[in-house]
């Protein structure tokens, strides 16, 4: 008895001490296996092709978070990396709050022109915790304190991929504030033996990892930065659009960093990611930061047991390689680009090139409709009347030359005048217009150059116009932006209730990383139109200038996938384009997530159903994705209120295809329709079914 009493001590020791730290109350057997040792958390988790993936977490103040990180087939597991802790740099500024510019959904704010601090967010482990979400395994550390911003470390396991997400899940109670993060993992050893990153062309930069080299900003494709050394590589990125904020230019800002002495605040040599805090220069609003909202700072790791350019590979898989991969019965289109060809490069006496860079770029992004958004700053929409059709001219000869049968580059304008706020116009053929008229002129006309000419004076004309040559408007960047107010404010007026009126359009303004979607902002205006009573649609818009292979188009860039079999002829007019984009036949997403099928009952986007007496329907819904889905929420309404209905799609795998189906009760309902969501925040929408 004697003999064995310390033993039973130290037992008793050990548990008491691992159990304080490691609450494993939350962890459900899903395929991963977790155990606590001492001040160690041991998780692994199959990462497909009957691998496993290996992650032993120090919990000791003082020691590497990360003890090692392996990968590869059980009893072969290799060691890819070992020593290293995760870092975020926090940068905490003001937002202006204003109602003029819309409060928390500005646009217009320029948060780094006022002081604002950056500061290393500091890690104390504190208790921690398992918690099992579906196929995620979530490791929770308490004990992060930045500024005003405290919170935990959440790791998070994803079944099926050697992929992990590491985030600094952090709130404030101050009011008004934005933010922007840097982050990364770090060691105070040499870990790596070589860095590397695609440039902006896709070649692969391999270099020395030199651990007394300062920090160095990283231009790259991708977002990807990459750790390799004899055991493997880890790619360290970004969710790809989430992590970058709105702004008017994608420009390539080096998005990723490596060395030692990041900011003069990390001493340790890392490998990260990083946002400008300056961005474009323009308008620069960061993230929403609202008080007591839980902001995932946050950055995805990937496994790999080969070299840089097999993680790499493995990485642009989760954005189909940045593109918009084609779909069976659908085209893609973009919309809204102020790239000023005809202004900058045709009627400014530059060459012309035969391809230019901004086709080519929109090309390999896997675009088959491309609306521009021309003359918007230059050009001359309101006259002098000759300038504005020779403009117009430029604009159809160059968009019918660059269009080929699978790639049509349409002619549009941001017009903005006439019925308040920005707007876009969009007619299914070159229509000469001009966005003005003297009294003594008549609003329809024929030039001996030109042909029919429109001459706008006010709501009305501008109405008629639409009309009479099937054209189609909708809010630009509603309720944001010189749009804020917009559609509200001219919801009662008969061009907005004309079918020419098509609806909004959709681009993730504000960021806000407390959401699990890319915005609220227009997905609520399409809820309140559909209450209203009118039968409009949301399209996305991209809503940026240059186009450039060296910007990061993709992180900017969303799309349509239109219900078209082929895409048009330019010479014979585009109407099936605004055919579909009328009546709702099309889905939008940042590209990750794809609607192939869906209907309610049988009725898909668009479509009315007559919903039987029970109330009860069936929504059938084909998805397939890359990262693994987090939900799909089922929105209906009334014609007064909204309601919602949150489906947990954590058991999805990466790289999943599926059929489902929800009975849902829409007793009452007139409308419903459904978005999907995947863990980094890409997602996928609808558009509504009617219902009766
Ligand atoms: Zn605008």
């Amino acid at each position: 008895m004697k003999k064995s009493l310390p033993i039973f001590m130290i037992i008793c020791i050990f548990f008491i001490n691992a159990s304080a730290q490691v609450n494993l109350k939350a962890y459900k057997a899903n395929g991963a296996t977790v155990s606590v040792r001492q001040k160690g958390l041991m998780v692994s988790w199959p990462v497909g092709n009957k691998a496993i993936g290996k992650m032993i977490l120090d919990l000791e103040n003082g020691k590497p978070l990360f003890n090692s990180l392996q990968m590869g087939k059980k009893g072969a597991l290799k060691l890819v990396a070992a020593n290293l802790d995760p870092v975020f740099i926090l940068r905490v500024g003001k937002r202006t709050l204003s109602p003029e510019s819309g409060g928390w959904d500005v646009f217009f704010d320029r948060v780094p022109t006022r002081p604002y601090t950056t500061s290393l967010v500091k890690f104390e482990k504190g208790n921690a915790s398992v918690f099992t979400h579906g196929t995620q395994t979530v490791v929770k550390i308490a004990g992060l304190q930045s500024e005003n911003f405290s919170g935990s470390l959440e790791i998070i396991l994803y079944n099926g991929s050697p992929l992990f997400n590491v985030a600094a899940v952090v709130s404030t109670q101050k009011d008004s504030t934005a933010i922007l993060y840097d982050a990364g993992l770090v060691s105070k050893k040499e870990i790596w033996s070589t860095v590397a990153w695609s440039d902006v062309k896709g070649n692969l930069h391999v270099e020395k990892a030199v651990k007394t080299e300062g920090s160095e900003n990283l231009e790259v494709k991708y977002r990807t930065v990459i750790g390799e050394n004899t055991g493997g590589s880890l790619a360290v990125f970004p969710a790809p659009h989430q992590y970058f904020y709105p702004l008017d230019e994608a420009f390539n800002l080096k998005f990723t960093w490596k060395g030692s002495d990041y900011l003069n605040l990390i001493p340790d040599f890392g490998i990260g990611i990083r946002q400008d805090p300056i961005g474009d220069k323009r308008y620069v609003p960061w993230f929403n930061a609202p008080p007591n909202t839980q902001q995932r700072l946050n950055f995805f790791c990937l496994l790999s047991t080969g070299k840089a350019d097999a993680v790499l590979n493995e990485v642009k898989k989760f954005t189909h390689n940045d593109t918009y991969v084609p779909l069976a019965g659908y085209k893609t289109m973009a919309s809204h680009f102020h790239n000023e060809f005809i202004s900058d490069v045709v009627l400014s006496g530059k060459p012309v090139p035969e391809q230019p860079e901004f086709v080519d770029v929109l090309k390999k992004t896997g675009l088959n409709i491309v609306k521009l958004a021309e003359f918007h700053g230059p050009g001359h929409p309101k006259g002098p009347d000759s300038t504005r059709l020779k403009e117009l001219n430029a604009l159809f000869k160059q968009t019918k030359r660059l269009s080929d049968p699978n790639f049509l580059l349409l002619p549009g304008e941001e017009a903005n005048n006439f019925y308040g706020g920005h707007w876009l116009a969009f007619f299914p053929k070159p229509i000469y217009w001009i966005m003005s008229r003297k009294s003594d002129m008549p609003f329809e006309s024929k030039d001996p150059k030109y042909g029919k000419v429109y001459r706008v004076s006010d709501k009305a004309e501008m109405l008629k116009l639409l009309e009479q040559e099937h054209g189609l408007a909708w809010t630009a960047h509603a309720r944001t932006k010189a749009s804020t107010g917009y559609p509200d404010k001219y919801k009662e007026e008969d061009f907005f209730k004309s079918e020419t009126f098509m609806g909004a359009a959709w681009k993730a303004i504000p960021g806000d990383l407390s959401l699990p979607t890319l915005g609220k902002r227009v997905l609520n205006l399409m809820d309140d139109m559909a209450n209203w009573g009118l039968k409009k649609h949301i399209i996305s818009e991209a809503d940026i200038f240059t186009i450039t292979e060296q910007n990061e188009m993709y992180a900017h860039l969303n799309v349509n996938y239109l219900q078209l079999d082929q895409v048009p002829n330019y010479a014979d007019g585009w109407q099936p384009v605004l055919d579909v984009m009328q009546k709702g036949k099309f889905f939008v997403s940042t590209g990750e997530v794809l609607i192939p099928g869906f209907n309610v009952d049988g009725k898909g986007a668009g479509e009315t159903l007559q919903v039987n007496h029970s109330g009860k329907a069936k929504i059938n819904m084909q998805l397939n994705w890359t990262f693994p889905l987090s939900f799909a929420e089922i929105v209906s309404g009334d014609g007064k209120k909204v309601y919602r209905k949150q489906l947990n799609l954590n058991t999805t795998q990466a790289f999943g295809k599926k059929d489902f189906s929800w009975q849902i009760d829409l007793k009452g309902r007139k409308w419903v329709r459904v978005e999907v969501w995947d863990i980094a925040t890409n997602g996928a929408f609808t558009q509504m079914v009617w219902l009766e």
